[in-house]
């Protein structure tokens, strides 16, 4: 019945809104105004739209596509790009800025956390995505394959999950995947978005199909892009939402898309190494440290207890390090992450 209902609200959307094309959204990014639109992701075979606005100013300049709901129950990113899409003014701008406020309608109306309530698929992983595939496969083509060539850098913005305390917020860049002008370019808006923490990813991308994160699959196109990650919890974070609005704000500026003046950024730390802890078996989590807090090797940073409330794994430090992120709700599966630890320099 529920799903019944799901089905129900996801016609109606598609039904009530007419879908931008491809050359729509192109023709709104060579004429200066605001234009809130719903892009069909998918083809003919359409039962999502991704909704986005497109500003665009009088003057030529880059475009910056920022994405947020690539996880549909983080609401942080997708409420900072709604209030983004309303403050932004196209009169004072050089250039173009994308928002993407909600990549995954489906997960974002399912209440899903990490996965898609249609095909069970986490979009984040799915990339670069398939024209022919299943839903979140189609969603990820259509991101990378269609909006990705119009953009000159990406910001994917994402929280801790429904589940998730993820502190301090941070960003993110590929440091060894791309040419070297993407690396450099992608860490300079890495520093630009002035969060006090910057993840340097280790992964190399050898070959497009590795790159199956929204962010990477931008990378691999040659396409600068950063990650993003502020809030978390299924909650509205206001300094998590203030720190991603004001993020988005001095990134245009970096790249000339807006002339707002900002104070440079702190130096930030530079986390290259991180380690997650995680459940040996299903079951049921309980936290016993907070995410954003100092740890040392070899500290409980929770406990797992089977479904009658026995502990059965501890989960402890894997070095002295800050605590990045960690479950909050208590349901658990084998494999999945616990916790997670950076180290610091
Ligand atoms: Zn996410």
């Amino acid at each position: 019945m529920k799903q019944f209902g799901f089905w129900l609200i996801v016609w109606a959307v598609t039904a009530s809104a007419q879908a931008a094309s491809l050359n729509e959204i192109k023709a709104a990014l060579a004429e200066p105004g605001k234009f809130h639109l719903e892009f069909a992701a998918g083809g003919k075979d359409v039962n999502t739209v991704i909704p986005l606005t497109v500003i665009t100013g009088p003057r030529p300049g880059p475009t910056l596509l920022a994405l947020a709901g690539v996880h549909g129950s983080e609401y942080s990113p997708i409420v900072a790009t709604q209030r983004l899409a309303q403050e932004l003014q196209p009169e004072s701008l050089s250039g173009s800025v994308v928002l993407v406020h909600m990549a995954n309608l489906p997960a974002y109306l399912g209440r899903t956390i990490y996965t898609s309530p249609i095909d069970g698929k986490n979009l984040n992983r799915v990339f670069p995505g398939d024209a022919r595939g299943t839903l979140s496969e189609r969603i990820a083509h259509a991101i990378s394959r269609e909006l990705y060539p119009l953009a000159d850098a990406v910001l994917d913005m994402h929280s801790g999950d429904g589940n998730e305390q993820l502190k301090p917020s941070w960003t993110g860049y590929y440091a060894r995947a791309g040419s070297q002008d993407v690396i450099d370019r992608s860490r300079a808006m890495a520093f630009a978005f002035g969060l006090p923490h910057v993840v340097e990813f280790q992964w190399e991308l050898i070959e497009a199909k590795a790159a199956i994160w929204a962010g990477s699959a931008a990378v691999a196109r040659g396409v600068p892009s950063i990650d993003v990650e502020a809030g978390g919890m299924g909650i509205l974070d206001e300094p998590a939402i203030d720190q991603l609005v004001t993020g988005v704000r001095r990134i245009m500026a970096h790249l000339g898309i807006s002339s707002e003046e900002f104070a440079p950024p702190p130096e930030p730390v530079l986390i290259r190494e991180r380690a997650s802890v995680r459940s040996p078996a299903d079951g049921s989590w309980n936290p016993l440290a907070d995410a954003g807090t100092k740890v040392t090797k070899g500290q409980r940073l929770g406990f797992v207890t089977d479904w009658y409330g026995r502990p059965i794994f501890e989960a402890r430090a894997p070095f002295d390090g800050l605590l990045l992120l960690r479950l909050e709700a208590p349901p658990v599966r084998a494999g999945e992450t616990l916790a997670t630890v950076a180290r610091l320099p």
